[in-house]
């Protein structure tokens, strides 16, 4: 599947297990449900993907520096359900997130990243620092993103460090099902965000 239809699925999901009700935790559940969905691509090797590991660190770093300084200056918490605002153990979280994902980087496409044992460790490092509100959007955007790549034709190495491939062999990454896929799942968060919109506070 394309990076868009990855990010949109696990929106999705995520806003509907997380049924966020104010605006911050929405922000930080379609933030984190984003990462999710992209972070298993980094091990991409193609030219127009180059760039995903920069991006998302470049992203994931600004994130970072950007709710220190909000806190700092407007004593607004963005980060208030980190674990009793442990800000070390949110630091390490992160730092080894970064380490985790370049490392990601450079193991061979759909391999470690798309695995059982990958979700399991990025989950892990971030359920060190974070709350669940953090923890469970990326660990069902991650999740939704191996489940998605299981009906490419190429398959993931789903129980790495085994390099058997499964595949349910049911469509290529940029084919119709994608974008038919990315279609509904667009449709379906507009529909959700409507119906949430109605109960969400400012
Ligand atoms: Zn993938």
């Amino acid at each position: 599947m394309e990076k868009k239809t990855h990010v949109m699925c696990a929106n999705l999901v995520s806003l509907y297990l997380m049924k966020p009700d104010n605006i911050s935790e929405l922000l930080i559940t379609c933030g984190v449900a984003s990462l999710g969905g992209l972070v298993p691509d980094v091990d991409l090797k193609d030219s127009t993907s180059d760039k995903l590991f920069d991006r998302l660190m470049t992203s994931l770093i600004t994130i970072v520096l950007m709710s220190f300084l909000i806190k700092y200056f407007f004593d607004i918490d963005l980060y208030c359900k980190i674990k009793e605002y442990d800000i070390f153990s949110y630091l390490i979280s992160v730092c080894l997130f970064i380490i985790l994902a370049y490392f990601g980087s450079k193991s061979s496409h759909r391999s470690f990243t798309h695995s059982i044992l990958g979700l399991f460790i990025y989950t892990g490092i971030l359920f060190y620092g974070f709350e669940f509100n953090v923890v469970i959007p990326y660990f069902v955007s991650h999740l939704s993103h191996i489940v998605l790549d299981l009906f490419n034709k190429k398959g993931i190495a789903l129980f790495y460090p085994s390099r058997f491939r499964f595949s349910l062999d049911l469509c290529e990454s940029n084919g119709k099902v994608n974008k038919f896929l990315f279609i509904l799942f667009s449709i379906l968060i507009v529909l959700y965000l409507v119906l949430l919109g109605m109960d969400i506070k400012v």
